[in-house]
Protein backbone atom coordinates (compact mmCIF):
# COMPACT_ATOMS: atom_id res chain seq x y z
CA UNK A 1 0.00 0.00 0.00
CA UNK A 2 1.29 3.47 -1.14
CA UNK A 3 2.21 5.04 1.94
CA UNK A 4 -0.13 8.48 2.90
CA UNK A 5 1.92 12.13 2.99
CA UNK A 6 0.57 14.51 5.49
CA UNK A 7 0.60 18.15 6.08
CA UNK A 8 -0.91 20.61 8.44
CA UNK A 9 -1.54 24.54 7.11
CA UNK A 10 -1.42 26.72 10.37
CA UNK A 11 -1.80 30.05 11.63
CA UNK A 12 0.75 31.49 13.86
CA UNK A 13 -1.67 33.84 15.39
CA UNK A 14 -1.36 34.38 19.10
CA UNK A 15 1.77 32.47 19.33
CA UNK A 16 4.30 35.11 18.77
CA UNK A 17 5.07 35.51 22.39
CA UNK A 18 4.61 31.97 23.55
CA UNK A 19 6.15 30.19 20.85
CA UNK A 20 8.32 27.83 22.92
CA UNK A 21 4.22 26.70 24.45
CA UNK A 22 3.21 26.07 21.17
CA UNK A 23 6.63 23.97 20.13
CA UNK A 24 6.12 21.90 23.12
CA UNK A 25 2.66 20.80 22.24
CA UNK A 26 3.13 20.39 18.64
CA UNK A 27 5.77 18.09 19.20
CA UNK A 28 4.18 16.43 22.08
CA UNK A 29 1.42 15.81 19.62
CA UNK A 30 3.46 14.38 16.74
CA UNK A 31 5.30 11.86 18.98
CA UNK A 32 2.38 10.78 20.29
CA UNK A 33 1.24 9.79 16.53
CA UNK A 34 5.07 8.85 15.99
CA UNK A 35 6.52 11.11 14.31
CA UNK A 36 9.34 13.45 15.21
CA UNK A 37 9.01 17.08 15.45
CA UNK A 38 7.30 18.81 12.89
CA UNK A 39 8.95 21.08 10.28
CA UNK A 40 7.82 24.31 8.99
CA UNK A 41 7.30 25.83 5.51
CA UNK A 42 6.79 29.58 5.54
CA UNK A 43 4.60 30.63 3.02
CA UNK A 44 4.64 33.93 3.67
CA UNK A 45 4.87 36.58 1.13
CA UNK A 46 7.30 39.29 3.03
CA UNK A 47 8.75 37.99 6.79
CA UNK A 48 8.11 41.30 8.26
CA UNK A 49 5.26 42.21 10.65
CA UNK A 50 4.66 43.27 14.83
CA UNK A 51 5.57 39.49 15.83
CA UNK A 52 9.34 39.81 16.20
CA UNK A 53 9.24 35.64 16.65
CA UNK A 54 8.41 35.62 13.27
CA UNK A 55 10.65 38.53 11.84
CA UNK A 56 12.92 37.63 8.87
CA UNK A 57 14.78 34.90 10.09
CA UNK A 58 13.97 34.89 13.41
CA UNK A 59 11.77 31.34 13.44
CA UNK A 60 13.92 29.38 11.84
CA UNK A 61 16.65 30.20 14.69
CA UNK A 62 14.51 29.26 16.89
CA UNK A 63 13.31 25.76 15.28
CA UNK A 64 16.72 25.01 13.41
CA UNK A 65 17.41 25.31 9.74
CA UNK A 66 16.20 21.72 9.18
CA UNK A 67 13.39 22.52 10.03
CA UNK A 68 12.30 25.58 8.57
CA UNK A 69 12.44 26.76 5.38
CA UNK A 70 10.89 29.91 3.83
CA UNK A 71 8.71 29.65 0.30
CA UNK A 72 8.23 33.32 -0.47
CA UNK A 73 6.39 32.30 -3.90
CA UNK A 74 3.65 30.44 -2.22
CA UNK A 75 3.08 33.77 -0.62
CA UNK A 76 -0.20 36.06 -1.31
CA UNK A 77 0.73 39.14 -3.30
CA UNK A 78 -2.07 41.40 -2.53
CA UNK A 79 -0.31 41.46 0.84
CA UNK A 80 2.29 42.43 -0.36
CA UNK A 81 0.75 45.21 -2.82
CA UNK A 82 -1.37 46.11 0.18
CA UNK A 83 -5.22 44.74 -1.41
CA UNK A 84 -7.50 42.72 -0.11
CA UNK A 85 -8.11 38.86 -1.40
CA UNK A 86 -6.37 35.43 -1.80
CA UNK A 87 -3.97 34.97 -4.23
CA UNK A 88 -0.63 32.93 -4.49
CA UNK A 89 2.14 34.51 -6.28
CA UNK A 90 3.84 31.43 -7.99
CA UNK A 91 1.68 28.71 -7.75
CA UNK A 92 4.02 26.34 -9.03
CA UNK A 93 5.97 26.31 -6.21
CA UNK A 94 3.35 23.93 -4.45
CA UNK A 95 5.65 21.14 -6.21
CA UNK A 96 8.79 22.72 -3.85
CA UNK A 97 6.76 22.03 -1.11
CA UNK A 98 5.60 19.06 -1.62
CA UNK A 99 8.80 18.08 -2.66
CA UNK A 100 9.51 19.11 0.86
CA UNK A 101 7.38 17.18 2.74
CA UNK A 102 8.91 13.94 1.02
CA UNK A 103 12.17 15.19 2.48
CA UNK A 104 10.47 15.94 6.10
CA UNK A 105 8.76 12.43 5.79
CA UNK A 106 11.87 10.54 5.43
CA UNK A 107 12.90 11.98 9.02
CA UNK A 108 9.40 11.22 10.33
CA UNK A 109 8.73 15.00 10.33
CA UNK A 110 5.63 16.17 9.44
CA UNK A 111 5.15 19.86 7.70
CA UNK A 112 3.05 22.83 9.11
CA UNK A 113 2.85 25.02 6.15
CA UNK A 114 1.80 28.63 7.93
CA UNK A 115 0.94 32.58 7.82
CA UNK A 116 -0.02 34.79 10.49
CA UNK A 117 -3.96 34.72 10.12
CA UNK A 118 -5.68 33.14 12.86
CA UNK A 119 -8.27 31.24 10.73
CA UNK A 120 -8.59 29.48 7.35
CA UNK A 121 -12.00 30.29 6.78
CA UNK A 122 -14.60 32.17 8.37
CA UNK A 123 -18.48 31.74 8.43
CA UNK A 124 -16.97 29.10 5.96
CA UNK A 125 -15.49 31.59 3.54
CA UNK A 126 -11.73 31.17 2.79
CA UNK A 127 -9.90 34.02 4.67
CA UNK A 128 -6.56 33.32 4.12
CA UNK A 129 -4.38 32.44 1.12
CA UNK A 130 -3.23 29.03 3.17
CA UNK A 131 -6.42 27.42 2.43
CA UNK A 132 -5.43 28.31 -1.78
CA UNK A 133 -1.71 26.40 -0.89
CA UNK A 134 -3.39 23.65 0.75
CA UNK A 135 -5.46 23.00 -2.80
CA UNK A 136 -2.31 23.74 -4.67
CA UNK A 137 -0.45 21.43 -2.76
CA UNK A 138 -3.11 18.31 -3.45
CA UNK A 139 -3.07 19.46 -6.96
CA UNK A 140 0.85 18.83 -7.28
CA UNK A 141 0.27 15.59 -5.48
CA UNK A 142 -2.69 14.31 -7.28
CA UNK A 143 -0.58 14.83 -10.61
CA UNK A 144 2.78 13.19 -8.90
CA UNK A 145 0.53 10.17 -8.01
CA UNK A 146 0.96 10.99 -4.55
CA UNK A 147 -1.60 10.27 -2.00
CA UNK A 148 -1.69 13.59 0.85
CA UNK A 149 -3.54 14.90 3.06
CA UNK A 150 -3.96 18.34 4.04
CA UNK A 151 -5.69 19.91 7.18
CA UNK A 152 -5.68 22.29 9.39
CA UNK A 153 -3.71 22.09 12.40
CA UNK A 154 -3.98 20.44 14.85
CA UNK A 155 -6.49 18.37 12.63
CA UNK A 156 -8.57 15.06 14.17
CA UNK A 157 -11.63 14.30 14.37
CA UNK A 158 -13.44 15.92 17.38
CA UNK A 159 -13.35 14.32 20.60
CA UNK A 160 -15.60 14.77 23.98
CA UNK A 161 -13.53 14.85 26.89
CA UNK A 162 -14.57 14.46 30.53
CA UNK A 163 -12.62 16.75 33.05
CA UNK A 164 -12.89 16.20 36.19
CA UNK A 165 -12.28 18.28 39.47
CA UNK A 166 -12.04 18.21 43.37
CA UNK A 167 -14.11 21.69 43.20
CA UNK A 168 -15.65 23.60 40.21
CA UNK A 169 -12.59 26.50 39.16
CA UNK A 170 -13.59 29.56 38.51
CA UNK A 171 -13.63 30.56 34.88
CA UNK A 172 -14.81 32.95 32.73
CA UNK A 173 -14.23 32.66 28.58
CA UNK A 174 -11.66 30.36 28.69
CA UNK A 175 -11.33 27.01 30.92
CA UNK A 176 -8.06 27.03 32.77
CA UNK A 177 -5.42 23.94 32.62
CA UNK A 178 -2.27 24.89 34.27
CA UNK A 179 0.66 26.06 33.66
CA UNK A 180 2.30 22.60 32.78
CA UNK A 181 1.98 20.96 29.51
CA UNK A 182 -1.41 19.22 30.13
CA UNK A 183 -1.63 15.59 29.24
CA UNK A 184 -3.55 13.72 26.74
CA UNK A 185 -3.42 16.23 24.48
CA UNK A 186 -5.37 18.40 25.75
CA UNK A 187 -3.36 21.42 24.20
CA UNK A 188 -4.37 20.33 20.34
CA UNK A 189 -7.77 19.15 20.51
CA UNK A 190 -9.38 19.30 17.55
CA UNK A 191 -11.69 22.47 16.36
CA UNK A 192 -15.22 20.95 17.38
CA UNK A 193 -14.80 18.78 20.68
CA UNK A 194 -16.42 19.32 23.30
CA UNK A 195 -15.76 19.20 27.22
CA UNK A 196 -17.67 18.20 30.01
CA UNK A 197 -16.79 19.50 33.65
CA UNK A 198 -18.14 17.59 36.75
CA UNK A 199 -17.31 17.58 40.40
CA UNK A 200 -17.99 14.44 41.67
CA UNK A 201 -20.59 12.23 39.93
CA UNK A 202 -22.50 15.73 39.19
CA UNK A 203 -22.08 17.11 35.61
CA UNK A 204 -21.97 20.78 36.39
CA UNK A 205 -20.76 22.35 32.90
CA UNK A 206 -20.36 21.37 29.22
CA UNK A 207 -18.67 23.54 26.04
CA UNK A 208 -17.29 23.33 22.88
CA UNK A 209 -13.70 23.85 23.10
CA UNK A 210 -10.77 23.45 20.39
CA UNK A 211 -7.31 23.80 20.56
CA UNK A 212 -5.17 25.26 23.83
CA UNK A 213 -4.18 28.64 24.37
CA UNK A 214 -1.20 29.58 26.22
CA UNK A 215 -1.69 33.07 28.12
CA UNK A 216 -0.53 34.80 31.09
CA UNK A 217 1.73 31.72 32.38
CA UNK A 218 -0.72 28.95 31.94
CA UNK A 219 -2.59 26.75 29.41
CA UNK A 220 -6.32 27.53 28.72
CA UNK A 221 -9.17 25.68 26.43
CA UNK A 222 -11.22 28.10 24.72
CA UNK A 223 -14.80 27.90 25.72
CA UNK A 224 -17.35 28.01 23.04
CA UNK A 225 -21.43 28.46 23.84
CA UNK A 226 -24.44 28.52 21.89
CA UNK A 227 -28.42 29.08 22.88
CA UNK A 228 -29.65 25.44 23.77
CA UNK A 229 -33.29 25.19 22.11
CA UNK A 230 -36.26 23.89 24.73
CA UNK A 231 -36.42 20.73 24.65
CA UNK A 232 -33.25 20.13 23.15
CA UNK A 233 -30.55 17.57 24.74
CA UNK A 234 -28.01 19.42 25.87
CA UNK A 235 -24.48 17.68 25.35
CA UNK A 236 -26.46 16.35 21.43
CA UNK A 237 -26.65 19.92 20.78
CA UNK A 238 -23.54 21.17 21.76
CA UNK A 239 -21.51 18.32 19.95
CA UNK A 240 -24.14 18.88 16.57
CA UNK A 241 -22.69 23.04 17.15
CA UNK A 242 -19.12 22.20 17.68
CA UNK A 243 -19.22 20.27 14.30
CA UNK A 244 -20.89 23.05 12.23
CA UNK A 245 -18.45 25.55 13.93
CA UNK A 246 -15.89 22.39 12.33
CA UNK A 247 -17.18 23.07 9.25
CA UNK A 248 -16.91 26.98 9.08
CA UNK A 249 -13.65 26.93 9.68
CA UNK A 250 -12.78 25.12 7.20
CA UNK A 251 -10.91 22.91 9.34
CA UNK A 252 -12.05 19.12 7.67
CA UNK A 253 -8.82 17.05 6.42
CA UNK A 254 -8.71 16.92 2.29
CA UNK A 255 -7.04 14.55 0.35
CA UNK A 256 -5.43 14.40 -3.13
CA UNK A 257 -7.30 11.40 -3.72
CA UNK A 258 -5.10 8.95 -5.66
CA UNK A 259 -7.11 5.93 -6.07
CA UNK A 260 -4.17 3.67 -5.28
CA UNK A 261 -7.26 1.96 -3.42
CA UNK A 262 -11.02 1.41 -4.06
CA UNK A 263 -10.29 -0.50 -1.10
CA UNK A 264 -13.91 -0.62 -0.16
CA UNK A 265 -13.96 -4.15 -1.94
CA UNK A 266 -12.60 -5.67 1.36
CA UNK A 267 -15.96 -4.76 3.39
CA UNK A 268 -18.16 -7.60 3.40
CA UNK A 269 -21.15 -7.44 0.82
CA UNK A 270 -23.67 -6.40 3.15
CA UNK A 271 -21.73 -3.50 4.21
CA UNK A 272 -21.74 -1.44 0.87
CA UNK A 273 -24.92 -0.14 1.56
CA UNK A 274 -23.97 1.39 4.71
CA UNK A 275 -23.43 5.37 5.03
CA UNK A 276 -20.00 4.54 6.16
CA UNK A 277 -19.00 2.46 3.11
CA UNK A 278 -20.58 4.93 0.65
CA UNK A 279 -18.28 8.10 2.50
CA UNK A 280 -15.49 5.84 2.22
CA UNK A 281 -15.84 5.40 -1.40
CA UNK A 282 -16.97 9.12 -2.20
CA UNK A 283 -13.49 9.84 -0.22
CA UNK A 284 -11.44 8.12 -3.06
CA UNK A 285 -13.57 9.60 -5.89
CA UNK A 286 -11.89 12.65 -7.81
CA UNK A 287 -12.94 16.12 -6.90
CA UNK A 288 -14.88 17.83 -8.80
CA UNK A 289 -13.71 22.01 -9.75
CA UNK A 290 -14.16 23.88 -6.46
CA UNK A 291 -16.56 26.43 -6.77
CA UNK A 292 -16.54 29.23 -4.38
CA UNK A 293 -20.13 29.62 -3.72
CA UNK A 294 -21.11 32.76 -0.99
CA UNK A 295 -22.89 31.40 2.14
CA UNK A 296 -21.88 27.54 1.81
CA UNK A 297 -18.76 25.92 3.40
CA UNK A 298 -17.93 23.59 0.68
CA UNK A 299 -15.96 24.76 -2.25
CA UNK A 300 -16.61 21.09 -4.41
CA UNK A 301 -19.27 18.86 -4.04
CA UNK A 302 -17.28 15.70 -3.10
CA UNK A 303 -16.89 17.98 0.12
CA UNK A 304 -20.33 18.75 0.38
CA UNK A 305 -21.33 14.89 0.13
CA UNK A 306 -18.26 13.99 2.66
CA UNK A 307 -19.91 16.48 5.46
CA UNK A 308 -23.49 15.85 4.55
CA UNK A 309 -22.77 11.92 5.28
CA UNK A 310 -20.26 12.71 8.20
CA UNK A 311 -23.64 14.44 9.61
CA UNK A 312 -25.85 11.52 8.48
CA UNK A 313 -24.39 8.97 10.06
CA UNK A 314 -23.07 11.05 13.31
CA UNK A 315 -24.84 11.21 16.92
CA UNK A 316 -27.15 14.04 16.12
CA UNK A 317 -28.86 12.43 13.34
CA UNK A 318 -29.76 9.12 14.80
CA UNK A 319 -32.80 8.42 16.64
CA UNK A 320 -35.09 11.16 15.54
CA UNK A 321 -37.04 8.75 12.94
CA UNK A 322 -36.92 5.52 15.09
CA UNK A 323 -37.33 2.49 12.96
CA UNK A 324 -36.18 4.29 9.46
CA UNK A 325 -33.05 2.26 8.38
CA UNK A 326 -30.57 5.13 7.33
CA UNK A 327 -28.31 3.08 4.81
CA UNK A 328 -26.38 4.86 1.58
CA UNK A 329 -29.56 4.09 -0.58
CA UNK A 330 -32.13 5.97 1.91
CA UNK A 331 -28.90 8.72 2.36
CA UNK A 332 -28.65 9.36 -1.68
CA UNK A 333 -32.92 9.33 -2.08
CA UNK A 334 -33.19 12.10 0.02
CA UNK A 335 -30.65 14.38 -1.73
CA UNK A 336 -31.97 17.41 -2.47
CA UNK A 337 -28.90 19.19 -4.28
CA UNK A 338 -28.65 18.29 -7.85
CA UNK A 339 -24.87 19.21 -7.90
CA UNK A 340 -24.29 16.51 -5.79
CA UNK A 341 -25.96 13.55 -7.66
CA UNK A 342 -24.53 14.84 -11.00
CA UNK A 343 -21.08 15.01 -9.25
CA UNK A 344 -21.41 11.55 -7.78
CA UNK A 345 -22.34 9.69 -11.01
CA UNK A 346 -19.68 11.80 -12.92
CA UNK A 347 -17.02 10.44 -10.61
CA UNK A 348 -17.91 7.01 -10.19
CA UNK A 349 -17.97 6.41 -13.52
CA UNK A 350 -21.76 6.37 -14.37
CA UNK A 351 -22.56 5.90 -18.32
CA UNK A 352 -21.86 8.98 -19.80
CA UNK A 353 -25.11 8.65 -21.99
CA UNK A 354 -27.45 8.53 -18.71
CA UNK A 355 -24.78 11.39 -17.09
CA UNK A 356 -25.96 13.39 -20.06
CA UNK A 357 -29.24 13.43 -20.13
CA UNK A 358 -29.28 13.48 -16.41
CA UNK A 359 -27.77 16.72 -16.74
CA UNK A 360 -30.72 17.50 -19.49
CA UNK A 361 -33.23 16.58 -16.43
CA UNK A 362 -31.60 18.84 -14.25
CA UNK A 363 -32.05 21.73 -16.80
CA UNK A 364 -35.26 21.48 -17.36
CA UNK A 365 -36.58 20.70 -13.47
CA UNK A 366 -38.17 24.16 -11.31
CA UNK A 367 -37.52 23.05 -7.74
CA UNK A 368 -34.44 21.69 -6.67
CA UNK A 369 -36.63 18.61 -5.28
CA UNK A 370 -37.94 18.23 -8.80
CA UNK A 371 -34.45 18.40 -10.22
CA UNK A 372 -33.14 15.51 -8.47
CA UNK A 373 -35.89 13.13 -8.51
CA UNK A 374 -35.27 13.58 -12.33
CA UNK A 375 -31.95 12.83 -11.23
CA UNK A 376 -32.77 9.85 -9.61
CA UNK A 377 -35.19 9.11 -12.36
CA UNK A 378 -32.55 8.77 -14.97
CA UNK A 379 -29.67 7.41 -12.31
CA UNK A 380 -30.85 5.57 -9.51
CA UNK A 381 -29.28 4.08 -6.38
CA UNK A 382 -28.89 0.73 -8.26
CA UNK A 383 -26.51 2.62 -10.88
CA UNK A 384 -24.20 4.65 -8.76
CA UNK A 385 -23.54 1.68 -6.65
CA UNK A 386 -22.62 -0.23 -9.40
CA UNK A 387 -20.56 2.53 -10.56
CA UNK A 388 -18.62 2.85 -7.36
CA UNK A 389 -18.04 -0.82 -6.63
CA UNK A 390 -18.07 -2.83 -9.77
CA UNK A 391 -17.65 -6.35 -8.35
ZN1 LIG B 1 -2.84 34.03 5.78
Amino acid sequence: MKKKLKAYSWGYYGWSTQIEHFLEAAEAHEVSEGFASPAFADVRIKRSGRAKTFVNNAFEKVVGEGRYRWFPGLGNPKVAAHEEGLAVAKPEEAESLLKYIEDQAKAKRRVLFFCACQYIEHDGEPCCHRRLVADLLLEAARKANKSLEVEEWPGGEPQAIEIEEDSMPRYGVYYPLGSDLPEAGATTLPVGSTAQVSVGDELLDAFGTGPAEFRKGQWWLPIYRWPIEEGEDILESISTKANSMRRAQGTLPRTSNVSSSRSVGSLPMQDLNSIEALLEAIRNLPADQPVHTPRKWYLTQKEHWIGWLSDYSGPGAYGRQIGVKRDAKFAYNHIVQPEMLIYLAEASGVDRKLVKAAKNAFAKGTTLMQKSGAIRGIIPWETVSAALWPN
